[in-house]
């Protein structure tokens, strides 16, 4: 043992290196710009030394080309590391530039991180579940959305899918995207009053949520709450945005609605305080937005302590949606995980013939793979048949003409 006041330089530590293998090193990173349904996509195709290949998606739709110069970033010092370093990878490519984390680069990590997990389960010939500590259920229970554009509509999407086996439905309301002026005045009474008749409608053995697109203020969503009978709502989704904490600690105070939150959390860091303070009853992690497998585990992890169960943000395509599938396959605090297409949705993420293998929904659950790595194979010649010019999410605004979100 050195005395105290010796000190032993690091390099004369003998560091064996056996345990690292050349041809798991990554040869390439390659973000690519798809267009996946109506909306674009950042995949990422990340290749090693011995062939393999892994793909993942980032998060942050309507934003993809800065995550894709991000990524460029990260493959100039990724290139020629052993792929199978996940977690050392995710910190230093989230600690590399001084300054730390933000959407843009999370969404880029979190791509990567996805692309890591297919490629050592299909190094190691085993489903990505197996990474994460193994299956913890027969089958991946979803939750379906009804956007119908009148109460009868809603009424009638939401029996069909009921009738199809779902036990939980979310309205979007469509009177948020008649035309681009949204004004919650004329907005949340009427769908109080939808939400009113959907519960009576069908009793209360099928939860119901409601995503509000984090448009309101503390006050507004607060009126809404106020505006609905005890045990409505099952859960009410984003009613304001997240950036705020102790905002959502105020709301929290004035309804006993619960919250649904979290798709737009880039960390652990921002998830803790929505934990610790009880302002989510859901936690609506992205997978491709967090941080990838590594962060979303951490997080599903600091759920569980706190008895949230997960219900996963998907919105996008078969690659978050298999990541999700894995995840959630592994998480034993787990509730729905959000899927688009059922006999009432089908935003045409699925079947874009970009995805000749993917992740089956049969009636409302997704089937767990059991093949090598993600499950997911994709067809870039088909990508390269498609036109990825921009989408631009709608700009809203008030009656008054400010700026409110879509
Ligand atoms: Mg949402």
């Amino acid at each position: 043992m050195p005395e105290m006041s010796e000190t032993v330089a690091l390099e004369a530590v003998p560091v064996s290196k056996g345990w690292e293998d050349k041809a798991a090193r990554i040869t390439t990173i390659t973000p690519v710009l798809a267009r996946v349904g109506k909306r674009n996509q950042l995949l990422v195709k990340l290749v090693t030394e011995d062939g393999l290949t892994g793909w993942g998606e980032s998060g942050l739709s309507g934003r993809e080309r800065a995550v894709s110069a991000a990524v460029d970033h990260f493959a100039a010092f990724l290139e020629g590391q052993d792929s199978r370093k996940i977690g050392r990878i995710w910190q230093e490519c989230y600690r590399s530039q001084y300054f730390e984390g933000g959407r843009v680069l999370t969404a880029a990590i979190s791509a990567i991180d996805i692309a890591l997990h297919d490629v050592l389960g299909k190094r190691l010939g085993v489903p990505v579940y197996q990474l994460l500590g193994g299956r913890q259920r027969d089958v991946i229970p979803t939750f379906a959305s009804t956007m119908g554009q009148d109460r009868q509509e809603l009424l009638e999407h939401t029996h069909k899918l009921i009738h199809a086996g779902w036990d939980c439905v979310r309205i979007y309301p469509s009177n948020f995207d008649r035309g681009e002026v949204y004004s919650p005045r004329t907005s949340l009474p009427e769908i109080a009053d939808d939400l009113k008749a959907m519960r009576e409608a069908i009793g209360h053995t099928v939860t119901l949520g409601i995503d509000l697109h984090h448009r309101l203020s503390v006050a507004e969503a607060a009126s809404f709450c106020n505006m609905l009978p005890s045990g409505t709502l099952d859960f009410l989704e984003e009613p304001i945005r997240s950036e705020a904490p102790d905002a959502y600690a105020v709301l929290r105070g004035m309804t006993d609605i619960p919250f649904a939150v979290g798709e737009e959390f880039s960390s652990k860091w921002q998830a803790a305080p929505f934990l610790e303070k009880g302002l989510t009853q859901f936690m609506r992690l992205d997978i491709c937005n967090i941080g990838g497998f590594t962060e979303a585990m951490k997080v599903a992890g600091w759920s569980e302590r706190f008895y949230v169960d997960l219900m996963p943000h998907n919105p996008l395509g078969p690659v978050c949606t298999a990541a999700t599938v894995h995840l959630a396959a592994a998480t034993p605090n787990f509730s729905w995980l959000e899927t688009r297409q059922s006999p009432v949705e089908n935003l045409g993420f699925h079947d874009t013939g970009i995805f000749p293998e993917q992740v089956q929904l049969e009636g409302p659950v997704y089937v767990v793979p059991d093949s090598p790595g993600l499950g997911v194979e994709v067809d870039e010649d088909a990508i390269t048949k498609q036109d990825p010019t921009h989408v631009e999410a709608p700009h809203l605004r008030r009656p008054d003409g400010s700026v409110t979100n879509w």
